[in-house]
């Protein structure tokens, strides 16, 4: 299978937002959009984006993964972008309608279908700088996605900086290409200059979270990440491993931790990355002021293991939804 983000199925949905109203959802090949030079998101970057999965179970049957919480963020995404947006119930039933057109393109276990639903503003405007899109698109393009892991589970390299920011204190929490935008030269130089696969923003000390993936610690029994502060992203995946570590009997600690704490504890610890794309990665190796500190013994520790397994089991279809997580297709 193509790598992640490359393959895409040939149908999606699609609405668009003009005077006033949103057009019905309609099912269109996906095909390259025709855009004026002036359009609002070339300019002034008035778009968000969600991702998540829909996964075909043993038995056949296909459910998509809590598309509700998905469904709120980008609600929330586009208020602060102050973009207009399909409601709660139509922003669901366009997830439900991709996912339906497409379901003999979604692979089987451990592969899955991944929902892009993008809004974007499309007034043609350049002079619209401090003003709203009055104009926008809606679509939700999807894409089959292999064993993200088929070559197995390596621990990352993971650069600390206590003082690039990633976002700013309240837009960390939407999911927005700018974010991305600014996060990005970080990154390229990390990887060049250290070999790190990703970094850690930690602006004034305080540990935040990766440029596509919340962060949690592990040690002692308490597993600790940064609290839903308007800074960081809100990750499903988060939430999840919350619960299932909470369910666990882990302490979950959804507070404050400095650089210094983080150094201090990993080495007798775990640490992971979570988000859609990845579930839980591993974290071996933190790069700080020239150190590299061993995180546990590098390898992927047993928390991190049982956690990632219980999830992936409930994604899946093979173990039990006692949250309730899993949405039936709706046809
Ligand atoms: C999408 C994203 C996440 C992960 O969110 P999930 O809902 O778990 O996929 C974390 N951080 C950032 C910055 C993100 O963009």
């Amino acid at each position: 299978m193509a790598a992640f983000g490359t393959e895409f199925t040939q149908e999606m949905v699609i609405s668009q937002y003009e005077d006033g109203q949103w057009s019905d959802l309609a099912l269109v090949p996906v095909e390259p959009f025709s855009l004026h030079p002036a359009t609002h998101v070339l300019h002034y970057a008035s778009e968000c984006f969600e991702g998540l999965k829909a996964y075909r179970a043993d038995s056949g049957d296909i459910h998509l993964f809590r598309p509700d919480r998905h469904v709120n963020r980008m609600l929330n995404s586009a208020e602060q972008l102050l973009l207009p947006i399909p409601d709660e119930t139509t922003l669901a039933r366009a997830l439900h309608m991709a996912v339906a057109a497409v379901t003999d393109e979604i692979p089987v276990n451990p592969g899955a279908l991944y929902l892009r639903p993008t809004l974007f503003g499309t007034e043609e405007d350049i002079g619209a700088a401090a003003r709203p899109s009055q104009k926008a698109t809606f679509y939700v393009l999807t894409s089959p996605v292999g064993d993200y892991f088929a070559g197995g589970l390596k621990p990352l390299r993971v650069k600390v900086d206590d003082k690039a920011q990633r976002s700013t204190p309240d837009f960390g929490e939407v999911k927005t290409g700018g974010n991305y935008a600014a996060a990005m030269r970080q990154i390229v130089r990390a990887r060049e200059e250290l070999g790190a696969d990703q970094v850690l923003f930690s602006p004034g000390g305080i540990v935040q979270e990766t440029g596509a993936a919340n962060f949690i610690l592990i040690e002692g029994g308490e597993l600790i990440t940064k609290p839903l502060d308007g800074s960081v992203l809100p990750g499903v995946t988060r939430d999840c491993i919350l619960a299932l570590a909470a369910d666990a009997g882990l302490k979950v600690s959804e507070r404050d931790f400095t650089v210094a704490e983080l150094l201090e504890r990993a080495p007798h610890g775990e640490a992971a990355l979570t988000g859609t794309a990845a579930v839980l990665t591993p974290v071996g190796e933190l790069l700080h002021d020239g150190n590299c500190v061993k995180v546990g013994d590098g390898a992927m520790g047993p928390w991190s293991t049982r956690l990632r397994e219980q999830l992936c089991a409930i994604q899946t279809g093979a173990a039990e939804d006692k949250y309730g997580w899993r949405v039936p297709l709706n046809t």
